[in-house]
């Protein structure tokens, strides 16, 4: 590999080892021209295959910039969107496969999002889910109060006794009749 520092065309890997449990390899170089060392990372190309067929590298980049647009104008700061890209790269490598099809990268930014960002998370969602009409939307604005009054029902369930009488009263258990 060729030497950052003088361009030499050349370098000696001087000592390698594993990092992220074995899902990359660091090798520390040094070039014989300058005598400067750098180092270089080594993983497996992640391949993304579009629906149209062509293939190409996944790119945490690519990530970040489809989620900024959905957070436009929303109080999420670059730092939130930096992380949740990262955990997106970490879901999908876990899978372990050496390919994978751009809708499980969308999926895997879903539920992330949603945490972070309602809004950014329904325009998101409005755009990979295709939606075409307000029928879609209010449907996927029921799911989540549906999961946010679930999360409180539990919340409450778990009796921390200083938050009862503080939720609003529709958020208690439904009690069919
Ligand atoms: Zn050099």
């Amino acid at each position: 590999m060729r030497c950052p520092y003088c361009r030499h065309a050349d370098s000696r890997v001087v000592d390698s080892r594993e990092a992220d449990d074995g899902q990359l390899i660091r090798r520390r170089r040094s070039c014989p021209e300058c005598g400067k060392r750098f180092t270089t990372v080594e993983e497996a190309v992640l391949a993304v295959v579009k629906r149209s067929g062509v293939t190409e590298p996944f790119s945490r980049t690519k990530i970040i910039g489809g989620v900024r647009k959905a957070c436009q104008g929303r109080p999420v700061d670059e730092d939130a969107i930096a992380l949740l890209a990262q955990r997106v790269e970490e879901t999908v490598r876990a899978k372990g496969a050496a390919e994978l099809p751009s809708h499980e990268v969308g999926l895997a930014i879903l539920g992330p999002l949603r945490d972070l960002d309602e809004v950014a998370y329904l325009r998101f969602a409005s755009v990979y889910r295709s939606f075409d009409s307000l029928a879609d939307f209010e449907r996927e604005i029921e799911t989540l109060r549906a999961a946010a009054r679930a999360r409180l029902a539990a919340d409450d369930q778990s009796g921390d006794p200083d938050d009862h009488g503080r939720l609003p009263a529709d958020t208690s258990p439904a009690t069919t009749s």
